[in-house]
């Protein structure tokens, strides 16, 4: 496998092309951002916990019947992964209330739901990812009413699993974002990444927050926090 020119670099993560023409080398990076870009920092340590993390769990996710963009670590950092047409929506799924969904409609923070709920977000940082519904994402086509019930079914499926997981871990799955991608024949696979940057997770005994908001709102210990939750995931494979 040979890495080739960037194609890419994004706030979290750098693309690489490869000699095949159907793989991509992600390398993930030590700096954060929040609030679309307006806060800049550095997470020491933070690429490699989330490149092994996402990859532990996609491999978690394939055997329970998820398609996933994962091929192969490479390095701390460096992962092969089968290229996609990225879906441009970012998929949310929610089981207890916070951030974004507690600002827009006034629910406190730690509302536990009876049911998990879905939403996605435009993917389109000029537009400031604005939350858009399944009719609107088909009406301006970056999905198909087909596509959309297959990423929601899937995105459900991961729920299931990273739910249970991180109970095992002594955390709680409060929300996470998924991206979805297209392979050249069509397939929908989870593509992107799943780590503290992209899921709110809740010590189960204290409440403590081991993820994002740890930087986003400067609670301090945000090194320590992404450390812990990649101890106990270590700890529970
Ligand atoms: P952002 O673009 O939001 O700053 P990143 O820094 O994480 O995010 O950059 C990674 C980029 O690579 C994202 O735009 C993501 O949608 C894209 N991506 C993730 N997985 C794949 C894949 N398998 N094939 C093609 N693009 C991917
Ligand atoms: N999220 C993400 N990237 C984004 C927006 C959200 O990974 O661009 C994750 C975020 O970490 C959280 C979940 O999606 O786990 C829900 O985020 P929310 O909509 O509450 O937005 P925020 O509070 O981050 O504005």
């Amino acid at each position: 496998m040979e890495k080739k020119s960037q194609l890419y670099e994004g706030k979290a993560k750098k693309v690489f092309a490869t000699d095949n023409p159907s793989l991509l080398i992600v390398s993930y990076k030590d700096d954060a951002t929040a609030f679309n870009g307006l806060k800049k920092g550095t997470i020491s340590g933070k690429g490699i916990i989330n490149n092994r993390m996402s990859n532990m769990l996609m491999q978690k996710l394939e055997e329970y019947g998820v398609p996933t963009h994962f091929v192969e670590e490479l390095s701390e950092r460096e992962t092969v992964v089968k290229k996609v047409t990225i879906v441009p929506l970012e998929v949310i799924v929610r089981n207890i209330s916070a951030g974004s969904f507690s600002k827009r409609y006034g629910i406190e923070e730690g509302k536990v739901f009876e049911k998990p709920t879905v939403e996605f977000s435009y993917k389109n940082d000029d537009l400031g990812d604005p939350l858009i519904n399944d009719c609107h994402a088909v009406a301006i086509e970056v999905a198909t009413s087909e596509e959309i019930e297959t990423i929601k079914n899937y995105a459900l499926k991961v729920n299931d699993f990273l739910k249970t997981f991180w109970k095992e871990c002594g955390i709680i799955l409060v929300d996470f974002k998924l991206e979805f991608g297209k392979l050249s024949d069509g397939t929908i696979v989870l593509a992107d990444e799943i780590s503290p940057d992209t899921c709110r997770l809740w010590d189960s005994e204290t409440g403590k927050k081991l993820d994002k908001d740890r930087f986003r709102r400067d609670l301090g210990g945000v090194e320590d926090a992404y450390a812990e939750v990649m101890k106990r995931l270590c700890e529970h494979m």
